[in-house]
């Protein structure tokens, strides 16, 4: 991994010039295709980090992705999904509820109200980040009698429209954490920038895989914090230079969205939208 943005993966590129340029998968064949690409490209830049592959596992994210299209991912072999909103995902648990080994990570900002839904269906929760979602989701996960694994997510780039915790709040933040029991914490999860400027985006990386170190020292017992979630079509394989282990793909396997981006990540008034 690069200490700093000299190591020997600092060439690597971003793909934000793919953006809207993804080709569409639209059968298995297609979909086998685009998870071997991306599995070839994160064993390319574990090589490069001198890391092991196994060390890095790829969180397909179907988001705006319909029901037919998610089943030849099925298909194809995917059994773990990520998904931005809930109302989407809901919609999905209820269409897909026969697909029984199926499993669901949220990775979108959680309103306390859809914390049942989560608590009963997901896998997975990524986006943890204030007090009173970790309440209400415990509270129903302890009414559900189940345990959700959780990313702390950390807003590494500074801005305004992006959700998580500010670095400097993060470690008073899991010093609350073993209130929650029904909440496993393993680690944390970031967006970096949407640039095309690789090094701008890295140091969103770096940032994050840094407080992990640090916070790492004086961590509460029983919360885990190994686990990196960062790294998206665009810049994935910056990520896993610097140390992801989760990365959460979507328009690399399924092709391009038609939403905007903005529509996740609401851009202030004025941005470019286009990012
Ligand atoms: C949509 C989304 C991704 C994946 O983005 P792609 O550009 O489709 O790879 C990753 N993380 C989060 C939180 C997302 O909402």
């Amino acid at each position: 991994m690069n200490q700093d943005t000299q190591g020997p993966g600092s060439d690597t590129q971003t793909q934000h010039d793919q953006h809207g340029r993804w080709p569409k998968a639209e059968s298995v064949e297609d979909f086998r295709r685009n998870l071997a690409t991306v599995h070839g490209r994160i064993a390319a830049a574990c090589e490069r980090a001198g890391r092991d592959p196994a060390s890095v596992r790829l969180l397909p994210v179907s988001k705006t992705v319909e029901e037919a299209r998610i089943r030849l991912a099925y298909a194809a072999g995917c059994r773990y999904l990520g998904e931005n909103k809930l109302q989407e995902v809901s919609r999905k648990w209820d269409a897909m509820a026969d697909l029984t080994d199926l499993k669901w990570s949220v990775i979108g900002h959680l309103q306390t109200n859809k914390a049942k839904l989560v608590a009963r269906y997901a896998a997975e929760f990524q986006a943890l980040d204030s007090l009173r979602v970790a309440e209400a989701l415990d509270r129903r996960l302890q009414a559900e009698g189940r345990a959700l694994d959780v990313f702390v997510q950390v807003n590494t780039s500074g801005e305004a429209s992006k959700y998580g915790l500010h670095p400097d709040e993060t470690a008073a933040f899991l010093r609350q954490m073993p209130s929650f029991p029904a909440l496993r914490v393993r680690g944390l999860m970031t967006l970096a920038v949407f640039s095309a400027e690789a090094a701008r985006v890295r140091e969103c990386f770096i940032l994050l895989r840094s407080l992990r170190d640090r916070l790492r020292q004086d961590c509460p017992a029983g919360i885990g914090l190994d686990d990196l979630s960062m790294g998206m079509s665009g810049d994935y394989e910056i990520a896993i230079e610097e140390g992801a282990t989760v990365v959460r793909v979507g328009q690399a396997i399924f092709g391009a969205r038609n939403t905007p981006d903005s529509y996740y990540w609401p851009t202030d008034p004025g941005a470019d939208s286009a990012a």
